[in-house]
């Protein structure tokens, strides 16, 4: 068998074992070159018609990386088990909702490439052009499909990004606060949380939401790993997504819509694994076993304090008040220094 049919074997099993365990919430096909793929979308929680603040994790929006798919993958296992036995996590899913999306790119994933079908880098495929100069091909360009970036048709979102765009824009309209966390990899040498923009270098405007979940964050976890800013201050792009989805969600709701992304800086594996310059994917994941399972197990810290949180009316009902009387808004001012 080749290597791609197994590599979509595995995707597709993936899939009916959500649908068997109840949590396939969505399901996508796509019929390419004679093969199908599946973009599943699974959920934990209330119904997605039911307002319930929401984290919405999505990974594998380029098929290289594929460490953020395994990361996904394996948080799915883990709560599919832990929901069968703990009290505490039944009585989050009571009130929070989960969305994950855990291939974004599955032809991507499968052919071991970062762009999809058609060639188009789904994270520069969003009809939003960049104020700031933007990196040569990397900040996404229109000259040529052969070329690693390439944006796509102008005002013509990929299947892929269409879907994941109606799901989270459904999200946010329906969630009082809607958090996203994109997985990535691939950038620096240690791990980053962006929040927008990444086509702007102007402060993102929810920044007393940003500030105060960041701050609660550091208060308590004050020997985390994150460099935490905007993505601006690393480099702009052409067509980001979330971008996209902020501005058109900011347009029709005042629902809090906080987008961030993870970026695990596979250059540190690179480092201490040189020989992973020589392959494909090692500029994207981690190869060896221990480093492998030590980047599985890192950030569930993250992703449990984002889901207690949303848990905490009360901590998002506090920010609105703080929002009200001004509070916070100086607090942008380690990211942007004039606020
Ligand atoms: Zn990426």
């Amino acid at each position: 068998m080749s290597i791609f049919k197994q590599e979509l074997g595995r995707l597709t099993a993936a899939t009916e074992q959500f649908d068997k365990l109840g949590i396939l919430d969505e399901q996508f096909w796509f019929s390419w070159q004679g093969a199908r793929y599946p973009l599943p979308i699974v959920k934990f929680g209330p119904s997605r018609e039911k307002p319930a603040p929401t984290l919405l994790l999505s990974s594998g929006v380029h098929g290289l990386e594929r460490i953020g798919v395994e990361l996904s993958l394996s948080l799915i296992d883990t709560l599919s088990r832990r929901i069968k036995w703990d009290a505490s996590l039944n009585q989050i899913f009571e009130k929070v909702r989960l969305v994950i999306v855990p291939f974004v790119n599955p032809y991507g994933f499968v052919h071991f490439r970062r762009s999809n079908v058609n060639h188009v880098d789904l994270m520069r495929n969003a009809p939003i052009e960049a104020e700031e100069r933007t990196p040569w091909l990397i900040g996404g360009h229109r000259l040529s499909r052969s070329l690693p970036w390439y944006r796509g048709f102008a005002n013509e979102l990929e299947s892929e990004a269409k879907i994941l765009c109606e799901r989270v824009l459904h999200e946010a309209a329906r969630s009082p606060v809607l958090v996203s966390l994109d997985i990535h990899s691939g950038f620096g040498i240690v791990d980053r949380l962006w929040f927008p923009f990444a086509y702007s270098k102007r402060p993102f405007p929810l920044m007393t939401e940003v500030s105060a979940l960041v701050d609660i964050y550091e208060e308590n976890f004050p020997h985390h790993i994150y460099r935490i800013q905007p993505q601006s201050h690393d480099y702009t792009t052409h067509g980001d997504l979330w971008d996209y989805m902020f501005l058109e969600h900011q347009k029709q709701s005042s629902n809090i819509f906080l987008p961030l992304s993870l970026e695990m800086g596979s250059w540190n594996w690179i480092k201490k694994n040189p020989l992973q310059l020589f392959s494909k994917l090692g500029f994207f994941n981690p190869v060896k076993g221990h480093r492998r399972a030590r980047t599985l197990r890192r950030h569930y810290g993250l992703i449990d304090f984002l889901l207690r949180s949303l848990y905490s009316e009360k901590f998002w009902k506090e920010i609105q008040i703080k929002k009200n009387e001004n509070h916070h808004q100086s607090r942008g001012r380690r990211w942007y220094g004039h606020l």
